[in-house]
């Protein structure tokens, strides 16, 4: 029988605490297990979840194919070597390239290795036309790509990196949506631009088609690389599987994680044949795990799942349903000052911090998260419907007047 002590919530807390590193100011919760669009604590208390693990967990939890699938290729094999073909890897892999139209797929174990992979396909790419290694790329302020140090390089917030200077070099940084700002850090140097067709963390900002458009055919243009990072804006949450698909603006290379594996790590890049023919070559890129055959038999599952399910259509209908009910929302509490987001990538943004509605969401049973202060974002599960956003609706819109007479 268990001789493990089954301990309180709080004393896992305090475990935890007292074993991990302190980089999160984490809820006070113990998950436990989930089904379908509800988690439930080890308490036993129910919450509804419009976090999804941070855009991961597309398909909600507890999906039976999913765990058959991965359970299926546990008891064959979980990891062999990139030394080796194997036929999960194989699949995923033609599965990506139909839904993305790229070319040419590099598996990685999360999002912030898939941006250092496409960065260094981009300087490679520079460096097979010149020769020089003094090429610049140029990324977006308030933009996130990841917290390792190429990834941290381009992200356009200086909190992130500050502490960890110095970064790689030759980065430059320009706003998103405003074309000139771009132009202005252009250089004959310059080998990539690299942005997230919808800015996650740094508010919920979708860059305009107007936008993608012109920096498109500046790349063209100047043989520049454009990489779009779709780790959290892709795999169907804004109502196309790709972002930069609902404006036709296709990338050089593209990164993607989050919802690719709905919670097994992975990631991936994927490249157009000429980034991939003209970049990274045998020895020149390499990861023991990446595309290994447990991971990959879930993003070739996931990619099955989104199709046979039609997660896209349910993202569009019911992503315009939140739309709308933030829209009211927004007429409703002054201290809200407007909402911005597609699909089911949304952001309801307050003249005041978040934090402590989010707190009482919790207490209240419902799991939201922030992006910045002010900002509270909606990454739920690709496949909730209009009666869980009621739901939802109903437990935010009680913390909401408690705040209007608190
Ligand atoms: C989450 C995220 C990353 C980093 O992914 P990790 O798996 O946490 O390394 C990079 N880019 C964007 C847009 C993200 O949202």
């Amino acid at each position: 029988m268990m001789d493990e002590k089954v301990l309180s919530m709080k004393e896992y807390i305090n475990e935890a605490e007292a074993a991990l590193l302190h980089t999160y100011n984490r809820y006070q919760v113990v998950l436990d297990k989930g089904d379908g669009v509800y988690l439930t604590d080890i308490e036993g208390k129910k919450y509804l979840d419009f976090c999804a693990g941070i855009a991961v967990f597309a398909l909600g939890y507890n999906n039976r194919e999913y765990n058959d699938a991965l359970k299926g290729q546990i008891d064959k094999v979980i990891h062999t070597s990139n030394y080796y073909y194997n036929v999960p890897a194989v699949e995923a892999a033609v599965k990506l390239k139909k839904v993305s139209g790229m070319d040419r797929v590099f598996f990685t174990n999360s999002g912030a290795e898939a941006v250092e992979g496409a960065l260094k396909a981009a300087r490679k790419y520079a460096f097979l036309k010149d020769g020089k290694t003094d090429h610049e790329i140029i990324a977006m302020n308030h933009s996130f790509h990841g917290r390792t140090f190429g990834a941290l390089s381009v992200t356009g917030n200086p909190h992130y990196r500050e502490a960890f200077e110095p970064m790689i070099g030759n980065i430059r940084f320009a706003d998103l949506n405003d074309f000139d700002s771009v132009l202005a850090q252009v250089t004959d140097k310059t080998c990539a631009i690299i942005l997230e067709t919808v800015q996650g963390e740094g508010g919920i900002y979708p860059a305009t088609g107007e936008f993608l458009k012109k920096v498109r055919a500046l790349c063209d243009e100047k043989d520049i690389l454009l990489i779009l990072d779709e780790i959290q804006c892709g795999m169907g949450r804004t109502g196309e599987m790709f972002a930069w698909q609902r404006y036709g603006v296709k990338p050089d290379i593209m990164t993607t994680a989050k919802a690719l594996g709905c919670g097994v790590p992975v990631g991936a890049f994927l490249m157009t044949e000429k980034a991939g023919a003209h970049s990274l070559a045998s020895g020149d890129h390499g990861t023991t795990y990446g595309g290994n055959p447990l991971a990959c038999a879930a993003v070739s599952k996931v990619l099955d799942l989104f199709e046979k399910g039609h997660i896209i259509d349910n993202v569009r209908e019911v992503g315009a349903y939140l739309e709308e009910k933030l829209g009211e929302l927004v007429d409703n509490y002054d201290f809200i000052e407007t909402h911005r987001g597609l699909g089911l990538m949304q952001g309801l943004v307050f003249s005041i911090p978040v934090g402590d509605i989010i707190n009482r969401a919790l207490e209240k049973g419902l799991i939201l998260i922030n992006a910045g202060t002010n900002i509270i974002r909606f990454v739920p599960p690709l496949v909730i419907t209009k009666e869980n956003v009621d739901e939802m609706l109903a437990i935010l819109t009680e913390c909401l007047d408690e705040k209007k007479t608190s």
